[in-house]
This record gives C-alpha cells, structure tokens and sequence, in this order.
C-alpha cells in the first residue's frame, strides 16, 4: 500500500467535477417503479434518429471487421458540400464533446484562460481544466442576453480561447451575428469556438451558425453535432469547421480512429436527410410555442428559445418541483448545476410527451396554489 501514495494523479484534476447526464429512463423506471417515464432533459431528437442513417448502418453492418478510414474522408466530403468548405477545413470527432477536449489539448497552456459566458455548456470547463488552465465565467445580461462587452473586457493576456455557445445551452438565447463580428474585430491571436450544437433549431434573420467567418480567415472554429437535429446522440459524431492552420493543430492531438465507423456512415448519410431535418424543426417549433402557452398561463418566466429546450422559472421550491416532475415520471434538468437553483430545463418531445409534461406540471402547480 506504499507504493500506492505516490501514484498521485496531475493537481489540476482536483478542479474537475463529473459531468451531470440527464437520468435514463431506464433508472428512474426501476428506482420509482413507474411504467411510464419519459425523458426531455439531454435535448435529443424524439422524432428518432434520421431514418437514412439508420438504413445506412443496416447496410455497412457486415463490414465490421474494418478499421473506420482514419480521414472520415467520405463524410468530410459530404460536409464540405453542405456548408462550401474544403475537405482540409474539417475535423470529424467523436461527438462534438471530442472535439471540446481536442481544442483544448491543442491551445491550451497550464494558466491559460478561457472565456465562457456563463451559464453554458460543462464540457468546456473541462476541457481548461484537464488542462490546468483557468475558466472565466461572465455572466449574461437581463435576461441571459449575451453581455458582449463584458466578455470582452475579460479578456486579459491570457485569454486563448473565447467560447460562445449559440443557442446556448441551456438559456437557448443566440448571440446575433453582429455581436459575434464585434468580438471577432476587437481581439488579436484568440481563438473563437462558436458552438452550433443547436443552430439547426434558430429561426430569427440575426443568427449565424459562424461558418461564414471560418471562412473568411478568422481565427475561429465551428463545432456542430449529430446529437441533436440529426437524432444519432448514441453513435458519437460531431465536426468542427475552421481555417486549415487551425484544423492541422487539432488534428495532431486526435487518436487515429476517433470516429468508428457506424458513426461515420450514418452521419453521411444523415447530414443529407432535409426531410428528417425540415420535420424536426418544426415538430421543435411546435412544441416550443406550446411551452410558451402553457407557461404564460401557469405564470412562470421563461426564456425565448432558438434551440430545442426551454429554460424556465419554477420558482424557489424548484428542487420540489423538479423531484416531482420525476415521481411522476417526467425527467427534465434542474438548473442548480448552472447556478440556477429556481430554474428547470425542459426539451422539447413528441407531441404526447409534451402534453404529459404540461398534465404532470399543471397538476403539481395546482396543488401548490
Ligand atoms: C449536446 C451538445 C454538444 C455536443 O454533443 P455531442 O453529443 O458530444 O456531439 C456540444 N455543445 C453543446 C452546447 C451541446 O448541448
């Protein structure tokens, strides 16, 4: 047992916390012993995955045996065609969280400092943290507005990364592109990560997804995912999008195989699914607006979305409110992880679960009264 007390992990993971997931239904049915369970709290597709995925993987099956090609080069192409890049300005990750850590391995120094206007996604704490760098939050405007000029007066001779989450997970606010083009012109060898994990769902005229300025040589990198509109959050796909200097950095520190190649095949074949995308956008549009109706009705404040969840008030019993929801089979994401201890986040379902969810909230809120 000697030996054991100097096997000492790196000091910086001390500051790591362990990622939160959304509960499976799976674990809530057995821990409550309910039949019924459904969960809007990990903002998956509930349409299912794109069906020309999964008849895609149906076909590759037999081909296991096979390494995956190491360049992704058939879905690299059919991204480059979407979006009217080169193959060289596309990395291929394992879910776009891979590509979070892979930036960070790649830029990051021990005391460097990332941008994160906060609350927002976990994973790029994270990926300062693995790191030894340092995280500074700035917190959004009245009502979780992107507060542009904060994040730019927290810039200091540190700051190597600036993140903008759009739509943010989980306030669901946008940073118009304007704003976006004012950070970019106001700073000098930073690197910009716009995440579009949900840009597929933004519908109002200011928003941009960030390609364009890949394109246009700034230091920027774009990361999408399959998770969401594309519904395959189970195969592990996602991409970044960014000028080549930057795309052959990351490249470097990513592991020959990262995508397998189930992953691979379903994604090309999803990113040509405008079908199983057109629905999916306006199932969300539905549904959100249903939000919207219902908590209007009920009183609550919520937040505007352009993404695929809401972001709503409950109040300060929300720890009850959202155990509740659970007891009755309703899994959503209670805000304490973010810092928002009276807030739940609810993503958008089929239309059943969205009337189950409005049943279950209404009944609780009644009772409350
Ligand atoms: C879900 C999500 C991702 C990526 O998900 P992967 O499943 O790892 O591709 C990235 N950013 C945000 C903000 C997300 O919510």
């Amino acid at each position: 047992m000697e030996i054991r007390k100097n096997i000492l992990p790196r000091k910086t993971l001390d500051t790591i916390q362990p990622y939160s997931p959304g509960k499976p239904i799976w674990e809530v049915q057995k821990e409550l012993g309910l039949d019924r369970v459904i969960k809007l709290a990990s903002n998956e597709n509930p349409l299912g995955p794109s069906p020309k995925a999964v008849e895609a993987i149906k076909k590759s099956l037999s081909e296991l045996n096979r390494y995956p090609d190491a360049d992704a080069t058939a879905l690299k192409t059919a991204i480059a065609e979407q979006y009217g890049v080169t193959t060289s300005q596309i990395i291929p990750t394992n879910g776009a969280d891979e590509l979070i850590t892979l930036v960070s391995e790649a830029f990051l120094e021990q005391g460097d400092e990332i941008i994160v206007p906060s609350p927002s996604f976990s994973e790029y704490d994270f990926g300062a943290h693995i790191m030894g760098a340092k995280v500074v939050p700035v917190p959004f405007a009245e009502n979780f507005e992107f507060d542009v000029d904060a994040i730019l007066a927290a810039v200091t001779n540190k700051t190597k990364i600036i993140y903008i989450c759009t739509p943010n997970n989980p306030t669901g606010t946008i940073m118009a592109k304007a704003d976006i083009e004012k950070v970019l012109n106001s700073v000098n060898d930073i690197l910009v990560v716009i995440d579009g994990a949900y840009s597929h769902f933004a519908d109002v005229p200011e928003y941009t997804e960030g390609v364009e300025f890949a394109k246009a040589g700034y230091p920027v990198i774009v990361l999408q995912t399959f998770s969401k509109i594309y519904g395959i959050a189970g195969l592990r796909v996602g991409f970044g999008i960014a000028p080549e200097e930057i795309i052959q950095s990351v490249l470097k520190v990513k592991e020959p195989f990262n995508v397998n190649a189930l992953a691979q095949t379903a994604a090309t074949a999803a990113i040509t699914d405008t079908e199983h995308v057109k629905a999916s956008r306006e199932a969300n549009k539905a549904g959100r607006e249903l939000f919207y109706k219902t908590f209007k009705e009920l009183g609550l404040k919520y937040t505007e979305s352009e993404a695929n969840f809401v972001l709503v008030e409950v109040g300060p019993n929300g720890e009850e409110i959202y155990k509740a929801l659970m007891a009755q089979g309703v899994i959503v994401r209670y805000g304490k992880t973010w810092g928002l201890p009276e807030f739940i986040r609810v993503s958008v379902g089929t239309p059943e679960e969205n009337e189950f969810f409005i049943e279950v909230l209404n009944g609780l809120l009644a009772k409350q009264a």
